[in-house]
């Protein structure tokens, strides 16, 4: 892996305003990672492979991660991203909408990253428990979306993304087959381990 390039890719992509995972995500993440080694994620939103990318050096050997991206003209920055850092054997890109993708796939997953848009995260997690491995881990970021989540805040035009992400919590948090934290690292992570399997 070019570490260099990657470097490069992240820099243009914080100065292109992309909303790339922050620094402090990426480092519980990667906890998480390496405690697991998984053979197999699912990221839902790919924007340039910045994530995918600093993901992949967690899989084990013959690892893939599978990421999905509606945005074409992401795609093809993502690709050339991920030629250039020499991962391109690692990561697999689905183009189109993850509403529409996700119910095709029938692959389970060690872990799910969950990085698109906030109004569909309640679908994004019921998809994710169907897709998730015995033992697997379901990561939502942006959970918090800069402390709205958590405030009162209602009158904001973001409010139905806020009403999903609370959703989201809701679900997440009752739901007896998974034990979930949420994080205030970054704008904030949901960790949600799987505590058996679903099917
Ligand atoms: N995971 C990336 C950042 C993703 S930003 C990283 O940390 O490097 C969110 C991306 O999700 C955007 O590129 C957006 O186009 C994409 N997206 C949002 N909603 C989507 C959907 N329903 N299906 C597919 N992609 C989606
Ligand atoms: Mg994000």
């Amino acid at each position: 892996m070019d570490k260099i390039a990657l470097e490069q890719i992240k820099q243009k992509a914080i100065n292109e305003h992309i909303p790339i995972i922050m620094d402090d995500t990426l480092e519980v993440v990667a906890k998480i990672l390496t405690n697991m080694q998984p053979k197999r994620i699912l990221e839902i939103g790919t924007a340039v492979g910045y994530s995918a990318m600093c993901f992949s050096a967690y899989l084990e050997k013959d690892g893939v991660i599978d990421t999905i991206e509606r945005d074409e003209i992401k795609v093809k920055e993502a690709k050339e991203n991920i030629k250039k850092v020499g991962v391109e054997e690692k990561i697999n890109i689905y183009i189109g909408d993850a509403v529409e993708i996700l119910p095709t796939l029938n692959n389970k997953y060690d872990v799910i990253f969950i990085d698109a848009a906030k109004g569909k995260y309640p679908f994004f997690l019921e998809q994710a428990i169907r897709l998730i491995n015995p033992n697997g881990v379901i990561l939502a970021d942006n959970i918090l979306y800069k402390g709205y989540v958590m405030s009162d805040y209602n009158k904001h035009k973001q409010r139905t993304a806020v009403r999903n992400l609370r959703e989201y919590i809701q679900e997440a948090t009752n739901n007896p087959n998974l034990e979930t934290e949420i994080l205030e690292v970054g704008d904030g992570l949901a960790i949600s381990k799987v505590k058996m399997c679903n099917q």
